[in-house]
């Protein structure tokens, strides 16, 4: 189906009908199925707004929806108001409405979210489960006063049916997946997943802590954060204990794997490599690369040789765009390119994005991809950099080496870079050159 054509006629059509008992209509569009955080949608106390304004926000939360939107943004300028799609990390615009609708809009997804519909000028955040084409979303509102006086609009989606979460689904290689079981099966040692806010990191690292072999050691979890995990034990921290005692008590039990919380300064660097020496530790921290986060820990363990004889490996990751597998295009490419970016001069075949085909008797494009609506990509894949620290690492690490040099003799060792990981990508035709110039390019 073709979104953003036809859904405007249709809301006009049914403009004076009370379109919530035509079941048939209705088909199409989400449901929303209460609100989020122990709250009550009260429908019944706002039925004039509910008849106003309810099918225009069904209306603006499908397209979103339909088009695969993790945030919709709604900015309010002047008498017009202009919604953002965030789809695969890009922004692409979303439908246009009217002032007054859009407020209306504003105040039935904060009675739907269970807020009060009342306030304005002040933050509100809340949520609303929805349905879609059998697919569960938990949609987060957050309603922001800005300084015209109009509120800003923003819309988060999680689909509950995607679970990025195994090494396979991330797109692991196998290798990648030996390695980690080899460096988590000695009991000891600091593993980190790194990476900048909204690239994935925890994805990440949720694939590692999955590609460990429960069925051989025992994973523990301290982090509070941590979504439910298969085989992965909760750690229940008793009221009083700090994050050491907790360690020890889990060292006790004999877990193999401890899951903690993000490393963010030198004093939890600190206490992880204090029980590093008899305990695997895995974590994230925000580092732009894996040379980075190397450095950074052996800066804050205040001891860049116990640092060095600690630290296992780094992993890292970038989200890049797939091809839309319905309209991607297949080409030759010429020895020459293979040659410039470094793909084996044997390759036969490469795709691109798909442009829509031109009619030649009206000159004008053919109806967009029914699949990915003309954006010619679908859905996103991690690239992975993985730094294993070997012996001649170690011994940067422990000369407090930049991160320029840790990497640059990675490579040497021939590390898994996010060039190569990213060409793999590109080789088995799932993303584009393009697409990975633009990646590399932000
Ligand atoms: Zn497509």
């Amino acid at each position: 189906m073709a979104w953003g054509f036809g859904k405007k006629q249709r809301q006009d059509e049914k403009h004076d009908e009370d379109d919530e008992d035509d079941e048939d209509d209705n088909v199409d569009l989400v449901n929303f199925q209460g609100a989020l955080e122990g709250r009550t949608a009260d429908m019944a106390a706002n039925t004039r707004l509910v008849q106003v304004a309810l099918r225009p926000t069904k209306d603006l939360v499908t397209e979103g929806l339909e088009r695969r939107a993790e945030v919709m943004r709604m900015d309010i300028k002047g008498e017009k108001a202009q919604v953002a799609l965030m789809i695969d990390g890009m922004p692409y615009a979303g439908p246009r409405l009217a002032k007054s609708q859009a407020n209306a809009v504003i105040q039935m997804l904060k009675v739907l979210c269970g807020l009060d519909a009342r306030v304005k000028g002040k933050p509100q955040s809340g949520g609303v489960k929805a349905e879609f084409q059998g697919i569960k979303y938990e949609l987060t509102v957050e309603v922001a006063p800005q300084p015209d006086s109009s509120e800003r609009l923003t819309i988060r989606v999680r689909n509950l049916s995607i679970r990025l979460e195994t090494p396979q689904d991330l797109g692991f290689s196998d290798s990648l997946r030996q390695t980690i079981r080899d460096l988590t099966s000695n009991r000891r040692g600091l593993i980190v997943c790194c990476g900048m806010p909204g690239t994935g990191v925890t994805t990440t690292t949720y694939a590692l802590l999955r590609g460990i072999d429960v069925y051989l050691y025992s994973i523990y979890s301290i982090a509070k954060t941590s979504r439910e995990l298969l085989n992965i034990k909760q750690f229940e921290v008793n009221p009083g204990d700090d994050l050491q005692t907790s360690m020890m008590r889990m060292i006790r039990e004999e877990a193999d794997v401890i899951f903690v919380d993000p490393i963010r300064d030198a004093d939890t660097t600190q206490q992880l490599m204090s029980v590093a020496d008899r305990i695997c530790v895995i974590s994230e921290m925000q580092a732009k690369d894996c040379a980075n986060a190397l450095a950074q820990l052996a800066e804050w363990s205040g001891d860049p040789q116990k640092a060095s004889e600690l630290i296992e490996g780094a992993f890292s990751q970038k989200l890049v765009r797939l091809l839309c597998t319905q309209c991607r295009e297949a080409f030759r490419p010429n020895p020459k390119l293979l040659e410039k970016v470094g793909l084996p001069p044997e390759t036969k075949i490469l795709y691109r994005k798909g442009v829509p085909a031109v009619n030649e008797k009206t000159g004008e494009e053919d109806d967009p991809c029914e699949k990915c609506g003309g954006v010619g990509f679908y859905g996103r894949m991690a690239m992975i950099e993985a730094i294993i620290v070997t012996d001649p690492i170690r011994k940067l690490i422990a000369s407090s080496a930049p991160p320029d040099q840790i990497k640059a003799l990675a490579r040497a060792e021939g590390c898994l870079t996010f060039h190569r990981d990213g060409l793999r990508l590109v080789a088995e035709g799932k993303t584009s050159l393009e697409e990975l110039q633009r990646v590399f390019k932000g």
